[in-house]
């Protein structure tokens, strides 16, 4: 099924995303983990690319078992680093998995690597090729918060545009701890004529630790409402997980009231966060 029928749907949906590993060691346990949040039932489930591309295997074989638990699988596929023939090869290998649907992204640029040898420097050019492919359902990254490269909000919507116009059909996006930011976001998009669906990217933060890293990657603002939780329960685990669930809930509970219907959690292959939240919304998405 394609992304773009579920999503658009009248009753919300709820989609989970995991990670392959990075070494085949510990694909029984990635792979138990995304069996366990497929059980869930979630409307879609989203299997990250590794950077460089040396574990898109993984990604196409938990696609495809994904698929043999009747749970729609979006694969992700970066271009950084890549060619035009070694994307023609992945798309065609996706494909033979039985892969209808394909996040496509640049990736980012790897330390050392210089712009003038890359042979893709933006997502919509993947997207472009993958749609001249053809019969895959196309989405892309969105940052409400601008992407750390852009030199302001505007050139980042512009770039946005391109992305649409190329053959982009969704946006998933970066994850947000204030809401506001998303419906400023929605409007900004809006008022350039983007019109195609955007899906809300959530991220439940379980652990303390986790939270340096993620502002180190995504450069998210953290309301103070957050910040509070963190400063009191961050030195415990396990309340720590508890209200970073009830946040993340409460943050999905607030989209779907405001009419955004497509949610998508960062569930990081922990079932037990993935199942928390599903059973949180039990009513909500019932
Ligand atoms: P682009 O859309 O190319 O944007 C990069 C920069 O270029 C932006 O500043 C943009 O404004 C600008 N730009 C874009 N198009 C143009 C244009 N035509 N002309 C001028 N400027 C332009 N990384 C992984 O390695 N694997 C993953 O699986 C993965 N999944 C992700 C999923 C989501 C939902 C998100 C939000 C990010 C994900 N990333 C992943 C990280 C992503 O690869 C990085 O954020 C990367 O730096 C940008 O990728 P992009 O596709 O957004 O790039």
């Amino acid at each position: 099924m394609k992304i773009t029928d579920i999503i658009t749907q009248s009753k919300p949906s709820l989609s989970f995303e995991v990670f392959p590993p990075k070494t085949n060691d510990k694909f029984a346990s990635v792979l138990s983990a995304a069996t366990s949040i497929a059980e869930l039932k979630p409307s879609y489930m989203s299997v990250t690319y590794g950077a460089g591309g040396g574990t898109s295997q993984y990604t196409a074989d938990i696609c495809t078992s994904l698929k043999a638990l009747s749970v729609t699988p979006l694969a992700h596929l970066t271009c950084v680093s890549s060619t035009k023939e070694k994307i023609h090869s992945e798309l065609t290998n996706l494909r033979s998995h039985g892969v209808e649907n394909i996040l496509a992204l640049r990736g980012d640029i790897p330390s050392g690597f210089e712009r003038s040898e890359m042979v893709y420097t933006h997502a919509s050019e993947l997207i472009a090729q993958i749609k001249s492919f053809g019969g895959f359902c196309i989405g892309g990254a969105c940052y409400p918060e601008g992407h750390p490269e852009s030199e302001n909000s505007t050139s980042d919507i512009d770039a946005l545009k391109i992305k649409a116009e190329s053959g982009c059909e969704f946006l998933t996006t970066q994850m947000f701890f204030d809401n506001n930011i998303l419906y400023n976001f929605l409007y900004r998009i809006m008022k350039a004529d983007i019109k195609i669906p955007v899906v809300a990217g959530i991220m439940p933060v379980t652990n303390a630790s986790q939270i340096k890293r993620l502002m180190s990657i995504s450069q998210s603002a953290l309301p103070q409402r957050f910040v509070r939780i963190v400063d009191r329960y961050g030195d415990n685990p396990a309340a720590m997980k508890q209200a970073g669930i009830a946040y993340a809930t409460e943050q999905i509970i607030d989209l779907y009231a405001n009419g955004i219907n497509a949610v998508h959690v960062y569930s990081m292959n922990k079932p037990d966060v993935a199942a928390a939240i599903k059973s949180n919304l039990s009513e909500i998405i019932a």
